[in-house]
């Protein structure tokens, strides 16, 4: 919670219809996360607590390995101790600038270029040992471009402050909060210039969660510990995105073209294939369907905050 507030919550009751138990508490704290878990009966975790923007990681390095490593390992901690399967969020930040598109699960990982990406890399790390150690059972999933929101327009992204990633950006320059999108670079070796990459519907993704959960309860694992890319195979441009959301939300976006930002990768997209055929997941949603999903989203907002 120290990066949003209980709305986010407050839609997963309305969509559901009822209060999902709902704990705050620090997963750093050890004694802490003991309780929980020897107060429970806890079949499976997905870890998501973790700080995530590659920006503040550079600059506050100890705060994110001392967050997202710390967290983890009382995770690993207390699944050893309970037997508990485990759900780590990844991300294709762990394969940096591939050598070849698509990356598969095979391709290799590059070193990481930001305190975020080293600790992704050391989580990976950290359940690999884990599950071969101690006879647990794990799955890492690398997410590409999350994006989007729920199609109620119930939970959604809540980005404080100005927001790093492209569709936040994009839906709070068309709200009027921000009053221009930088497009970072249109100089790339790609068909228009601008970077590529593979943007996944938020809710295909959660349906990818659900699929690792059973996958692992179920005792359907070929290994204890697999890696499945969660991406839609199809790589996108900077450009096409702002001009596939100018279109389906029937608006015109205020953008300008800015150099480069430092770190970004030309294009990188997903090989999903592992994942549809042992998973049995697929990305459904179209770039279409997303966006009018994020902009319904932002303009929930808009009518909350008057
Ligand atoms: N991007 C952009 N303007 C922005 C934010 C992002 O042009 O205000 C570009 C960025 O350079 C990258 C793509 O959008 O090519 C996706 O960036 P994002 O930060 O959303 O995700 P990343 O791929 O860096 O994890």
């Amino acid at each position: 919670m120290s990066n949003c507030d209980d709305t986010n919550y407050k839609g997963v009751c309305a969509i559901l219809g009822f209060e999902p138990e709902f704990v705050k508490m620090d997963f750093c704290d050890t004694a802490a996360v003991e309780q929980l878990f020897d107060s429970h009966k806890i079949d499976a975790v997905i870890h998501f607590a973790a700080f995530k923007a590659v920006g503040e990681s550079v600059k506050e390095p100890l705060m994110y390995y001392k967050n997202n490593l710390g967290s983890f390992l009382n995770v690993l901690e207390a699944a050893k101790a309970h037997g508990t399967n485990v759900l780590f969020s990844s991300s294709a930040t762990v394969y940096g600038e591939p050598d070849e598109t698509p990356v598969t699960e095979k391709s290799p990982r590059k070193s990481a270029t930001s305190p975020y990406g080293n600790t992704k890399q050391m989580c990976e790390d950290f359940l690999r040992d884990s599950v071969a150690a101690y006879g647990m059972h794990g799955i890492a999933l690398r997410y590409f471009n999350p994006i989007g929101a729920h199609p109620s327009a119930l939970i959604g992204e809540l980005p404080r402050g100005v927001p790093n990633n492209l569709v936040p950006f994009i839906t709070q320059t068309a709200i009027g909060k921000r009053e221009c999108l930088s497009i970072f670079g249109n100089d790339y070796p790609t068909p228009d210039g601008t970077c590529l990459r593979d943007y996944i519907d938020i809710v295909d993704l959660a349906k990818a969660h659900v699929c690792a959960v059973r996958r692992m309860i179920d005792g359907l694992m070929d290994e204890p510990y697999e890696i499945f890319n969660i991406g839609t195979g199809r790589p996108v441009s900077v450009m096409e995105l702002v001009t596939a959301f100018e279109k389906v939300n029937g608006l015109k976006l205020n953008y300008r073209i800015a150099p480069r930002r430092a770190g970004d990768v030309t294009a990188v997209w997903a090989d999903p294939s592992l994942a549809e055929s042992k998973l049995g997941w697929k990305a459904s949603r179209t770039v279409e369907e997303t966006l009018a999903a994020a902009w319904a989203w932002e303009k929930h907002l808009a009518a909350k905050a008057q």
